[in-house]
């Protein structure tokens, strides 16, 4: 599981004050009052919103705060009320107190609101304390503060547990696939890595589907520096459901894909039962790289018959085969 995290100050609008006010007409000798109520402070409501996938957009606004009421005015007019800010998150979102760390609340499904800071109500008019006896009454109130009074900070933790791990040599392509196919790419921070920053990425397809897919890199990277992953990391990662093995259709360093394989399977077994047990998906990286389409089924059908199954092809530079290879991993994830 990663932890997507941001913290952001909150609070809610101040109620507009009530004011004092008395009718001034020309031909009325004693105008009654007619000091109207101040508004409504505006609320700061989180909302669990289909759109919203990561909190990384947090990193670049931290306060959000409800405008105050618009005090009373004369001519019995109400204040205006703050509008209410409303915080789009992402379902599944936990929202804590960051002082103290209380459980505020749990956005876990799309729709859901909470209203984390609540504006004051506005104070009282004059006009609101005329009574048979007072007749000219002077009294207003102040509007009311919000609750809690001051801004507060609130820590959001969007739980991300990765559906998809990548696998394959330095050079594969792992990291070049994770950017064609995702659009957010959420920090993960915290974990003490002994070695790579794996990557994490969040793939949209359509009809609000979502697949949080984990780099792997250093398997290989890491152990040949004798670092290897950190085993936080794999605990992690060896949550995922499937993997995809990314194989150079041509590479680059000479290498025979199979080979290839072969040690991104040994070292997986090596560091990992519990990853190696899992199913897994071979694409092949780059093939546009070999352009010519009698090459390209050439070396496909090579790599399929010393495999034993039949691999996906894929390209992210020009994206070509991402889809069916993604649609691929979002069926074996539903089973
Ligand atoms: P990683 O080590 O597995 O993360 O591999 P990278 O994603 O860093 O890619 C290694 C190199 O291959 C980079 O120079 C990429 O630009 C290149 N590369 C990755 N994917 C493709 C592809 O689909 N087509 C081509 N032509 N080059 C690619
Ligand atoms: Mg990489």
């Amino acid at each position: 599981m990663f932890i997507d995290t941001a913290t952001i100050l909150v609070r809610g609008g101040k109620g507009g004050a009530g004011v004092v006010a008395f009718r001034r007409e020309k031909y009325v000798p004693k105008g009654g009052p007619s000091g109207g109520d101040g508004g409504d402070g505006g609320s700061v409501v989180l909302v669990a919103d289909v759109g919203v996938d990561t909190l990384l957009d947090f990193a670049g606004r931290k306060h959000w705060y409800a405008p105050d009421g618009q005090p009373g005015q004369g001519k019995q007019m109400h204040g205006r009320d703050g509008d209410d800010v409303r915080v789009a998150l992402p379902a599944g979102t936990l929202v804590y107190d960051d002082a103290s760390s209380e459980l505020l609340g749990d956005l876990d499904e799309v729709g859901k609101e909470l209203i984390i800071a609540r504006g004051g109500n506005g104070g009282f008019g004059n006009e609101h304390f005329k009574t048979a006896t007072q007749q000219t009454p002077r009294q207003c109130t102040p509007g009311n503060p919000p609750d809690p009074p001051e801004a507060r900070a609130i820590r959001l933790e969007l739980k991300l547990i990765a559906d998809v791990g990548l696998i394959g040599k330095p050079n594969a392509g792992k990291s070049t696939f994770l950017a064609a196919v995702s659009k957010a790419r959420p920090k993960i921070a915290d974990y003490p890595f002994t070695t790579l920053e794996p990557n994490l990425g969040i793939v949209d397809l359509q009809g609000y589907r979502r697949i949080v897919i984990a780099d792997i890199p250093g398997l290989i990277e890491g152990a040949s520096q004798g670092q290897g992953l950190g085993t936080k990391f794999l605990r992690h990662v060896e949550r995922t459901c499937v993997l995809v093995h990314l194989l150079e259709i041509d590479p680059t360093d000479g290498s025979n894909p199979i080979t290839n394989y072969h040690a991104i399977r040994a070292e997986l077994a090596a560091h990992s039962a519990a990853l190696a047990d899992k199913p897994q998906i071979v694409a092949i990286s780059k093939i546009d790289l070999l352009p010519d389409l009698a090459d390209r089924s050439a070396a496909v059908e090579l790599i399929e018959a010393e495999l034993g199954v039949k691999p996906f092809t894929i390209s992210a530079a020009t994206h070509e085969g991402l889809e069916p290879l993604l649609e691929t991993c979002w069926r074996r994830l539903e089973k």
